[in-house]
């Protein structure tokens, strides 16, 4: 290569490397700094061969060596930089990064102190056909930095060999090329050095080289690989594009689309057509994009879609087509209409819960302000028992059936629901309202799973006649259950309207529990003590009975306020307080030396569920120091009904403790005479209710008499409570009666009244 040649050659590359370094450092990409860094050694060495080439002096040829050295060294720095971010290898602040830092800025060093030294090389005059030339003789460190160059490449060309066979052969390609390079760079390399050529031409190599890794690394952006990308994007996306050329004529469909839309491909024209037609409808006048959410029918299957349509441009704005992207929310929406259908309707019965038969009452009422409304409630009596009794399974069925009589009874203008465990509600125009259609509906027949078990499940239901507009629903609900209530435990009522008393009673109600708390510190409050008393006449010991002398209601009968306490669960602070009564009185009589005496005290069926009665009644005996039998207990039959093997359980245990217990008001209501051999009872309190009531008095008596014979046989002694003639204590006495208690002998006294005529 003449020298001319070679000049000519390195002042267009200076320029060309001048112009791709002004880009690389321009550019935003990582990768450039080791570009830019190797595009800079690269114009030095060029610049160093430059001098070498044109100069005539020795000492410009001498810089010339001297930058092409030191310039070779920092150009493989930057290589091996350049190759690891090229390979995505970490080499900032690695090993490998101190180790050639240090090896490279050694032997820049070492070139740097040859003018001392001379240990790299010595310049030798050369006459070549277009003139002088200053030729590089080597010295040692000239070979060391030969091997360092040497090693730096073959570090960078292992680097780049690795990634390129790893690789997918879309991205190799990038690789690939630079090996190439590298090769022939080495191979002219190799040649120079084995040549014994005075003018290094490999340069012309490395500049070639650092210009295409500059386009590689900064200008390339693979549109093979970019495309590839896309489409496989495209495939893969969940949601379905269609593509359509100028002419709006469908061109490509990807496989979502026809997922999504239950089409095959062969249809991709006629769907194709369709969603647009769907934009169309929906209004795209022409715009460059539209949104719209439709459902989508096509296939026969309902499908929720979100469409959008954009219009596509070229670089020069000219229209090239459009697509539609298709987004399918069938799942989001079947799952919202779940949550939906969740929070609004009742998990077992699947009709309207208790808010949203409020919200869809007021809607109703709202839509037809002209038309009256009646708002029907029902409750299943006792139907804790039939859970208890039959199992949740059997009551859950009963409350299935209910929701299922209302969904056929119901037509479109009447709103039900399940308001909370066996209560249901029902708003119907009151023109539509008739009392027989419901009378039928209050028995309903043991569901199957009960067996063949004859145990009716009777309903009652409340009636609010023409609802007041102006109150929420709730009110509404509130005003027929407080009908419901007026009738509630009298299982031969099973209809009941609202109206003022009802409304009065319950306000009523509302006032004796609010003031029961002050009743009671008041001393409003007291026990009344009704004498039991032998065959032979002789007072044994009374039944302790609850009085209430009302601040402005007066004298209250226990009939009157112990149902409502009972129903408010405040039962039991009244009992309570009786007991503790009793314990009083027999402590008193006690030690006046009255050992004998004894009290029976009331248990209501809701006690059990709020004390511990085992454990109440053994800390009063033992506070007032007490024998447990002089405390009698009396519990009616249906306090055990609830619940039968734990109410048992107490009152076996409260037995074993010394205590008796009487049953109260045996005969006035469902007695079992089945139960009776069970119960772990003492005394049985016959009333002789059915005695006064009966008109066949002759069966009556019949009646009695085996009862108390029976209960005679079953080792228990009878109290007859509610005795009222002689007749009766004559006929008593003759069946064997031992224990008498009623008006005949003594109404009910005060404590005092009591004492003052048993001379207690
Ligand atoms: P009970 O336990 O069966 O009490 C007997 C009821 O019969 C008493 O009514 C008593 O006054 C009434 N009586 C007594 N002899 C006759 C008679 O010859 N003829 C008629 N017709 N009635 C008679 P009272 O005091 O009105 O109590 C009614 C019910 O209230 C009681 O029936 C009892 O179940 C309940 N009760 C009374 N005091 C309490 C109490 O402190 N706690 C609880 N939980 N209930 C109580
Ligand atoms: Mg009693
Ligand atoms: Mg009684």
């Amino acid at each position: 290569m003449t020298l001319r040649f070679f000049m000519l050659f390195g002042i267009i590359s200076a320029v060309l490397l001048i112009v791709c370094i002004v880009r690389s450092s321009m550019s935003k990409r990582p990768i450039s700094k080791p570009v830019t860094g190797l595009l800079l050694c690269v114009l030095v060495v060029v610049v160093g061969n430059i001098f070498i080439a044109v100069t005539a002096s020795e000492k410009l040829a001498y810089v010339g060596y001297m930058l092409y050295l030191t310039g070779t060294d920092v150009m493989f720095y930057f290589f091996a930089h350049f190759c690891c971010e090229y390979c995505e290898i970490s080499f900032k602040k690695t090993w490998s990064q101190y180790f050639i830092m240090s090896i490279v800025i050694l032997d820049f060093f070492s070139v740097i102190v040859n003018p001392m030294f001379h240990h790299v090389f010595v310049l030798e005059k050369i006459e070549v056909t277009d003139g002088l030339y200053y030729s590089l003789v080597s010295n040692a460190f000239h070979y060391v930095h030969l091997a360092i160059n040497y090693i730096l490449a073959l570090f960078c060309f292992a680097i780049i060999l690795k990634s390129a066979i790893k690789s997918s052969h879309l991205v190799a390609s990038k690789y690939w090329m630079i090996i190439i390079l590298f090769v022939i760079v080495a191979i002219w390399e190799s040649y120079y050095i084995f040549s014994k050529e005075p003018i290094d031409s490999s340069v012309i190599g490395y500049t070639i080289m650092a210009i295409i890794i500059y386009y590689y690394a900064v200008q390339y952006s693979p549109f093979r690989l970019r495309d590839r990308m896309l489409s496989e994007v495209m495939v893969k996306l969940e949601d379905g594009i269609v593509f359509y050329n100028i002419d709006d004529k469908c061109t490509y469909v990807n496989d979502s689309a026809l997922d999504i839309l239950g089409e095959e491909e062969e249809n991709k024209e006629m769907f194709g057509n369709a969603l647009l037609g769907i934009i169309n409808d929906e209004g795209y006048i022409r715009e460059d994009e539209y949104e719209c959410s439709r459902i989508y029918t096509g296939s026969g299957i309902e499908k929720y879609l979100t469409l959008s349509w954009h219009r596509m441009y070229d670089n020069q704005q000219k229209h090239i087509g459009s697509y539609i992207s298709i987004h399918d929310r069938t799942l989001e929406e079947h799952k919202m209409k779940e949550q939906i259908y969740k929070s609004t309707h009742d998990n077992l019965t699947g009709i309207y819960n208790m808010e949203f038969f409020c919200t869809q009452v007021r809607r109703r009422l709202e839509d037809n302000p002209d038309r009256e409304y009646t708002m029907v409630v029902s409750d299943i009596c006792e139907f804790k028992l039939v859970n208890d009794v039959f199992g949740h399974d059997a009551g859950d069925s009963i409350l299935i059936q209910i929701a299922d009589f209302l969904r056929k009874y119901c037509i479109e203008d009447d709103v039900y629901g399940r308001l909370s465990n066996d209560r249901f509600a029902l708003l119907m125009p009151t023109s539509d309202y008739s009392d027989k259609k419901f009378l039928d509906l209050t028995v309903v027949d043991p569901p199957k799973v009960m067996g063949n078990e004859h145990h009716p499940i009777y309903i009652q239901m409340g009636v609010y006649m023409n609802v007041d507009k102006d109150l929420s629903a709730y009110q509404m609900i509130d005003r027929a259950f407080m009908a419901l209530h007026s009738i509630k435990g009298d299982m031969a009522q099973k209809l009941a309207y609202y109206n003022d008393d009802i409304r009065n009673s319950t306000i009523w109600q509302q006032s004796i529990c609010a003031s029961l708390k002050d009743a009671i510190t008041a001393g409003d409050i007291v026990p009344y003590l009704q004498a039991q008393i032998d065959s032979q006449g002789k007072m044994r010991g009374a039944e302790v009975l609850v009085r209430w002398n009302h601040k402005t209601e007066g004298f209250l009968p226990p009939g009157k306020f112990i149902p409502v306490l009972e129903e408010q669960g405040l039962i039991i602070q009244v009992d309570k307080f009786m007991w503790r009564s009793a314990c009083e009185i027999l402590r008193r009589w006690t030690d006046k030396g009255d050992y004998n005496t004894y009290l029976s005290v009331n248990i209501s069926p809701r006690d059990f569920y709020f004390v511990d009665l085992l454990e109440t009644f053994s800390s009063l005996i033992k506070e007032y120091d007490l024998h447990p039998s002089r405390l009698r207990l009396e519990i009616t039959e249906s306090a055990v009904m609830a619940d039968k093997n734990s109410r048992f359980r107490v009152m076996k245990k409260l037995r074993e403790s010394g205590f008796i217990l009487e049953m109260d008001d045996f005969g006035s209501g469902y007695s079992s005479l089945n139960m009776l051999k069970e119960m772990p009872i003492d005394v049985l309190k016959l009333d002789m209710v059915f005695l006064r009531e009966s008109e066949n008095m002759a069966r009556s008596r019949d009646i009695i008499e085996s009862m108390v014979s029976l209960a005679h046989k079953l080792d228990l002694s009878v109290i007859n409570e509610g005795v009222e003639t002689q007749e009766q204590v004559e006929f008593l006495k003759t069946i064997g009666t031992e224990m008498f208690q009623g008006y005949y002998y003594c109404r009910p006294l005060s404590v005092d009244e009591f004492e003052l005529k048993y001379d207690m």
